[in-house]
């Protein structure tokens, strides 16, 4: 079994074929500023579920279940908790604050997103019944510097994901978003992590294979338990390094599928890519297990949808 734990839904009508424009690692990074018109396209045109796609290319890959977040722009909580009912037996989802900034720009004020932040979150994991919180991006919440004050400037979310006892993402190392690459060094998540020791706090991409990021995750990892890394762009060495100090039990599996990235096509497909990872680090069937789906589902609390799934017995 595979659980996808790392997974942005809806598109764009102007991104429904971007097989032209986008194959290599390369071309995702740079579409932003390659294609500044099409890119805008993020902020000025309605979303589209695009989880019908989602759903045929976990098909192809092998991938039996998703937990699905907001891509950047103006895509509510709303629409990804309405396009996950729809497929009840292959994903839930998360919830995001923030991420309207990431595609459009940081507000120079934090103050106002902050404040309406842990209300949102309260309603996503209540009435809305998402799983945990996404990929949050601390600019939108924060622009201090020093760890402790970006820790105060968290609190309020932090104690509603601590009331449900849900997980919460924080990306690491870069990002093809505008500005805010500061929080991509990790090392500010300790102060959090130790505020809040009964969160599971994800640092998805464990660094993105830059080993200064990834070192800065893994000091981090090794005092507080309650960190954890997804494998979205890491390398081999770097995920056989955490398995083997912090341990497989730790790591989740995950793809970064979104309307743009999923068109990755050279040389090897996304799902190709991260498994390739897992492959090249040498895992053994245990850590194979716990990566791929085990953690995720003890994590996420996800026997439940997965027994309702049939994915598990009963
Ligand atoms: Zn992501």
């Amino acid at each position: 079994m595979i659980i996808d734990t790392h997974i942005h839904i809806y598109g764009y009508p102007s991104f429904r074929d971007l097989s032209k424009h986008i194959r290599t690692m390369e071309d995702a990074i740079a579409f932003r500023t390659r294609y500044p018109d099409l890119y805008q396209c993020n902020l000025t045109e309605e979303p589209i579920d695009n989880t019908d796609d989602l759903v045929s290319d976990m098909d192809r890959n092998g991938v039996d279940f998703a937990l699905v977040q907001a891509r950047a722009g103006y895509v509510s909580n709303d629409l990804v908790a309405a396009a996950a009912k729809r497929h009840p037996t292959r994903m839930v989802a998360l919830a995001r604050v923030g991420h309207d900034q990431e595609a459009a720009g940081y507000h120079e004020d934090p103050g106002p997103t902050r404040e309406a932040a842990p209300a949102e979150i309260e309603r996503c994991l209540g009435p809305l019944g998402m799983m945990g919180v996404g990929e949050t991006f601390v600019r939108a919440l924060t622009d201090h510097v020093n760890p402790e004050k970006i820790a105060k400037d968290l609190s309020g979310i932090m104690r509603v994901v601590e009331k449900h006892q849900v997980p919460i993402q924080f990306p690491t190392a870069w990002s093809q978003f505008p500005g805010g690459l500061f929080y991509g060094d990790p090392l500010w998540a300790d102060e959090v992590a130790a505020r809040h020791p009964g969160v599971p706090i994800i640092l998805t991409k464990m660094g993105r294979s830059i080993t200064s990021y990834f070192d800065s995750a893994m000091t981090v990892a090794m005092r507080n338990v309650n960190i954890y890394f997804d494998v979205v762009g890491t390398s081999p060495q770097h995920l056989r390094f955490a398995i083997d100090k912090i341990g497989a039990e730790r790591i989740m599996f995950g793809t970064d599928w979104s309307t743009t990235w999923r068109w990755l096509s050279v040389p090897a497909t996304l799902h190709q890519i991260r498994m390739k990872v897992l492959g090249d680090a040498k895992l053994t069937a245990t850590e194979r297990e716990q990566i791929l789906w085990k953690n995720a589902a003890r994590i996420f609390k996800l026997e439940p949808s997965l027994r309702r799934a049939a994915k598990v017995a009963a």
